[in-house]
């Protein structure tokens, strides 16, 4: 498993080195729009620790920090209001074409989506 890169782009907005446009913020957790929305609906959430990707915080991170983490994703989907049905999407390393090595869920909704898979 590779090293956390501390420079990547989402460490570097935790820090407050760019800005993002912030949903929502836990203790454990950061939600906000996605740079590129792919849907009328793009959000993504982090958590805030070093984390590169979702497996690896699974096994892990503490109870609180997943807790948190699954409960903004509950909170930013009651917030944005997907009551017509949402897609969340965990892109992992290499075959899962991560472009950002910190985890990061997207949460995508507002409209009917395509294909999940290609
Ligand atoms: O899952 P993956 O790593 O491929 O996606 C990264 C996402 O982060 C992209 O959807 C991109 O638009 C978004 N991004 C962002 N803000 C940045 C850099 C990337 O919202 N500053």
């Amino acid at each position: 498993m590779e090293a956390y890169d501390p420079d990547n782009i989402f460490a570097k907005l935790l820090r407050g080195e760019i800005p993002c446009d912030k949903v929502m913020e836990t203790e454990h957790s950061l939600a906000f729009r996605d740079i590129r929305p792919q849907a009328p609906t793009h959000v993504l959430v982090i958590p805030k620790g070093a984390y590169a990707s979702l497996d690896v915080f699974c096994q892990t991170a503490s109870e609180a920090e997943i807790v948190d983490f699954m409960r903004t994703v509950g909170e930013v989907c009651r917030q944005q209001g997907v009551e017509e049905g949402f897609r969340l999407i965990a892109n992992a390393r290499t075959h899962g074409v991560q472009e950002v090595p910190h985890l990061h869920v997207h949460i995508l909704a507002g409209r009917r989506l395509g294909p999940m898979l290609s």
